[in-house]
């Protein structure tokens, strides 16, 4: 359902491509107001299942200073294989150039990619000529001078550490977290929000004592997809998983379970959710170990959340360039933190929950997110606008937004199209005002899911814990 998904998002105002007005700008989106409210629920889904764990959160700048990022190894290493058509100069991922080739081998060295190219005759996947040249591409946006846009909200955190220890008075383990936009210069931007140069990150940083890689108990014993990178996917439940050491340590494997259970809560289907080991030559250059969370769109896998094992590889090195010390205390030991991270992209998670929600039924589509996070969580409506049935919609609607500031009123089109126009954007509940209500005081409540109505009493749906209660159902 993605095609439908993004025709959905631009005609109901959940997502749109930026700039449009002036031509576009390839890799860039706008939110619109369903989009916003959406995004928020999940934003607030992730902070408060950390908030459960404990996490304390920061907000740092997206310009940042260039040894932030020669200590990081971004500006050495973050960077992609590339290949540009000397013939109709356009730019790709070498990625793209060898699977359009059918090549499946990815190299892993600028040098490796070279001779890839002089050995193979690859063609340009626009025009056909031999592709020559290939180089690496770093990914940094360079804002000005030494200044440049971080790639992800991580290393605020990293350079922060001493500060954040402080403050929490040296505990260990120590979980931060920060939301806020990461930038890399894509060299192919795609497939609407999967692929965006600016973009909306939820980092975690986990900082442990790397003699105690441990967390809470692994609460939850269901099964779930994972797909190390030794063999077959498997089925199994997390702790089996770390048992069987397919997960490195038990902190490691507590953090892939928390994934699993905050994604499930946002509303992507456990069916199409899988948890894929990266290959040793596939991980970023700071991690030892890391897993994606991937979610199925049609028939497509998509990492929406990266959980990397990033060692003591950050703070090692900023301590090493900026001479602070990194180091704490723990039981009269000097200790170096070790790092586990788990990136959750909220930009493909919105997109995935719309995509993996979305039914058409004869015609008239419905999007069956979890109640609680519909952009809206009820709308009220006039039967008519005549007969005082206005008034009396509108002081319902009126009250209904002193409980809840998430409720809307239409009163324009038939009573079916307005209810349509609600069930396609996910508003779990429609209230509407009818002529019974001038007489007895009742509403009809009708669920988006079902379609079913039920008459209530306007005192009960006035109620306090009325609507809250009906969200969690
Ligand atoms: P990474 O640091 O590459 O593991 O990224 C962490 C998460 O950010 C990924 O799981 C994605 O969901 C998201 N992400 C990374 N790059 C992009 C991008 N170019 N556009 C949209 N989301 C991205």
């Amino acid at each position: 359902m993605y095609e439908e998904a993004v025709e959905l998002a631009k005609r109901r105002g959940f997502f749109w491509p930026s700039f449009s007005i002036y031509g576009g700008f390839a890799g860039f989106y706008d939110y619109g107001p369903l989009g916003v409210l959406l995004k928020d629920n999940i934003v607030k889904i992730w902070k408060e299942a950390y908030m459960d764990d404990d996490a304390i959160f920061l907000d740092s700048p997206n310009v940042t200073p260039e040894p932030v990022f020669r200590a990081s190894g971004h500006l050495a290493r973050f960077s992609d294989l590339a290949a540009e058509c000397d013939h109709c100069h356009s730019k790709f991922k070498l990625e793209s150039v060898l699977s359009f080739n059918k090549i499946k081998y990815i190299p892993s060295s600028l040098k490796e990619a070279e001779d890839l190219v002089a050995d193979n005759n690859l063609k340009c996947p626009v025009c056909g000529n031999i592709i020559k040249k290939v180089y690496d591409f770093n990914l940094m946006y360079r804002v000005s001078g030494d200044y440049y846009l971080r790639p992800e909200t991580a290393q605020g955190i990293f350079v922060n550490f001493k500060l954040l220890s402080n403050y929490n008075r040296g505990k260990i383990p120590m979980i931060v977290g920060q939301q806020g936009k990461g930038y890399r210069n894509e060299i192919s931007p795609r497939q609407s929000l999967i692929r965006l140069r600016e973009f909306n990150q939820c980092e975690i940083e986990v900082f442990l004592d790397p003699e105690h890689l441990e967390f809470r108990e692994l609460y939850d014993f269901k099964k779930i997809r994972m797909k190390p990178n030794t063999g077959e996917e498997l089925n199994i439940s997390i702790r089996e998983a770390y048992n069987k050491g397919i997960i490195s340590n038990q902190a490691f494997a507590y953090f892939v379970l928390k994934t699993q259970v905050i994604l499930e809560r946002i509303g992507i289907s456990n069916e199409k959710l899988r948890f894929r080991q990266h290959e040793p030559d596939e991980r970023a250059h700071y991690a030892a170990d890391s897993w994606d969370a991937e979610g199925l769109i049609d028939d497509e896998w998509f990492e929406i959340v990266g959980i990397a094992n990033r060692t003591d590889f950050d703070l090692k090195n900023h301590e090493q360039s900026s001479g602070e010390q990194m180091r704490i205390k723990i039981d009269g030991r000097d200790v170096m933190p070790y790092v586990i991270e788990p990136s959750y992209g909220i930009d493909r998670i919105l997109l995935t929950l719309i995509s993996q929600s979305m039914e058409n039924k004869d015609g008239k589509n419905v999007l069956r997110i979890p109640y609680y996070m519909a952009p809206y969580h009820m709308a009220v409506f006039p039967l008519m606008k005549k007969d005082n049935l206005k008034e009396r919609a509108s002081e319902i609607y009126s009250k209904l937004k002193n409980l809840d500031k998430y409720i809307l009123y239409d009163e324009s089109g038939t009573i079916g199209k307005r209810y349509a126009r609600q069930d396609e954007v996910g508003t779990p509940f429609c209230i509407t005002v009818d002529y019974q209500t001038l007489e007895d005081n009742t509403v009809t409540l009708r669920n988006r899911d079902t379609a079913e109505q039920e008459r209530i009493n306007i005192d009960d749906l006035l109620h306090d814990n009325f609507i809250k209660n009906l969200l969690e159902k």
